[in-house]
């Protein structure tokens, strides 16, 4: 296989990671030793810059860590001196500036607070960008510095940006908005890179980008033979990015992302693009890296050496590994259709991310407490006995698994319990479903000491309290009253007891069946 010149991973630090500085390092070392000969550190919000002290949350990655990163060259970046590349965003996906106090101002449109995109017209947010940009060319010493400027949906939401956008379209206001803060950055000697996304949604905006760009061309769920083919005629420098599907997943699917690799590689080749970089996103919301470490440096040595898949996971994560990946990845997926490929983790979803468990009960009740269910925690027992070690970092996700059908099966019991009038029953089976939850504590706990996700733990906690209330409802029921809420009622955020119609909850949940939950 020939090998891509250019081969990089990206680190989503944005999503709640807090790397320790030896740890970065040693990711670096690690990335290098695999074949990687750059590491992108997408950091949004999650770099202290200078001119907006007023984001820098806990465990950011600070100027000091970079520089020191930077000035370990020979041993701690490899003996390749793998390129440490800094991903901004500078338009979208700024929700932890605007989410945060002082930061409020820069939303476009009339969700504001609700919205993630800045405003692409008023200048002083454009002065906002720029120095963001100034703060990151000041600490990173890499030619390239990525704008971000993916999935800015928010397009001419406020006034001033529809007046524009009624003058020269939406593709007019991107190339606007990124054409200067292009060429604020080569003005200072660098190159700019900007996500293909928008670009091709809109390809009159190329028009005002300038060529020295660096594209980066995501396609997760398709080859990009065709869209990188656009760039390269319009005679641009394209990076082809693939992901490893762990953002979507229970945990992970695996097949899916090598093969999207794969065919990165490839195009990549064929077009004569710069390279390949192989994203990873949001590893929080009960994901983690630690777990998905071998998978990503397993792509290095595919990228760079051509070794075949199951030996490059082996190589990276020890035979243990690479089988229980097997069992986690690929079989899994393949037991219950909630968990299958293509259906954006559900389980996660509805488990964690919506804050309330019952979630996870009412959509997954059916395959959880039926043969897809005992198939799961099969596979589950299969993958704990190829870790002995209860601190595998991989243990998690099969935890995960398992509590989610324990916990499925406890709320099923104390659905049916309720049903015949048995309040102790019910009771008693949501005591043992928020014990299922509560067994992810260490686990996460680890994760967070380790430098991942610290919100997790919290959001354990919401999951567990949700349990609870709902056992407490139950408890406050009148003795001996013929009539019941419905137990769908009763796990809403929105129940109030002795409102017997529950507009509240039903409209609530109307709302989530329309959204697609
Ligand atoms: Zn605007």
């Amino acid at each position: 296989m020939t090998p891509v010149n250019f081969i990089g991973w990206m680190y989503d630090i944005a999503r709640e990671q807090s790397p320790h500085q030896d740890a970065l390092g040693e990711i670096l070392r690690r990335s290098a030793a695999a074949g990687y000969n750059a590491v992108g550190l997408y950091l949004e919000y999650r770099f202290a810059y200078p001119s907006a002290p007023w984001a820098a949350g806990p465990g950011c990655l600070t100027p000091e860590a970079v520089r020191q990163l930077q000035a370990g060259t020979g041993e701690q970046r490899g003996q390749a001196g793998v390129r440490i590349i800094p991903f901004l965003n500078t338009l979208g996906h700024l929700e932890g500036f605007i989410r945060s106090e002082g930061g409020q101002w820069l939303a476009e449109g009339a969700a504001g607070f609700g919205g993630v995109q800045m405003c692409a017209t008023r200048p002083e947010c454009a002065a906002f960008a720029r120095d963001l940009v100034s703060d990151v060319l000041e600490v990173f010493d890499d030619e390239w510095v990525h704008l971000g400027g993916d999935e800015t949906r928010q397009l001419g939401q406020c006034p001033r940006c529809a007046a524009r956008v009624a003058q020269v379209g939406k593709g007019g206001l991107y190339g606007e908005y990124f054409g200067p803060l292009c060429r604020f950055v080569l003005e200072r000697g660098r190159r700019p890179c900007l996500w293909g996304d928008m670009l091709l949604q809109h390809p009159q905006a190329l028009d005002a980008i300038p060529r020295q760009t660096v594209i980066f061309d995501w396609q997760y769920f398709s080859r990009p033979r065709e869209s990188t083919r656009v760039f390269r005629e319009r005679g641009f420098d394209v990076v082809c990015c693939p992901s490893i599907q762990t953002y979507n997943a229970s945990w992970c699917f695996l097949r899916a992302s090598q093969a999207n690799i794969d065919e990165h590689r490839e195009d990549a080749l064929a077009a004569g693009a710069l390279g390949v970089l192989v994203t990873t996103w949001e590893l929080c919301y009960f994901t983690n890296y630690a777990s998905t470490w071998p998978l990503i440096l397993a792509a290095g040595r595919r990228l760079a050496h051509g070794q075949d898949w199951a030996a490059t996971v082996a190589a990276e994560g020890g035979e243990a590994y690479a089988r229980a990946a097997d069992i986690l990845g690929n079989r899994i997926p393949a037991t219950a259709t909630l968990l299958a490929p293509g259906t954006w983790r559900r389980m996660r979803d509805n488990l964690v991310i919506r804050q309330n468990p019952f979630l996870l009960w009412r959509v997954w009740r059916t395959e959880a407490c039926g043969a897809a269910g005992d198939a799961v925690l099969r596979l589950c027992d299969e993958a704990d006995a190829l870790l002995p070690d209860p601190e595998a970092p991989l243990r998690f996700a099969i935890d995960l698994h398992r509590v989610a059908v324990e916990w499925v099966r406890a709320a099923e019991l104390a659905h049916r319990a309720y049903a015949a009038g048995d309040l102790t029953g019910a009771v008693d089976a949501l005591s043992a479903g928020s014990g299922h939850l509560r067994r992810l504590r260490p686990a996460l706990e680890r994760v967070a000491g380790a430098g991942g996700s610290a919100a997790d733990v919290a959001r354990l906690e919401r999951l567990v309290e949700k349990v609870d209330l709902a056992r407490e409802r139950i408890c406050a029921l009148p003795m001996g009253a013929g009539q019941r809420p419905a137990f769908e009622v009763l796990i809403e955020e929105a129940y109030v007891a002795g409102d017997q119609a529950a507009w509240a909850c039903g409209s609530a949940n109307a709302q989530r069946q329309g959204g697609g939950g």
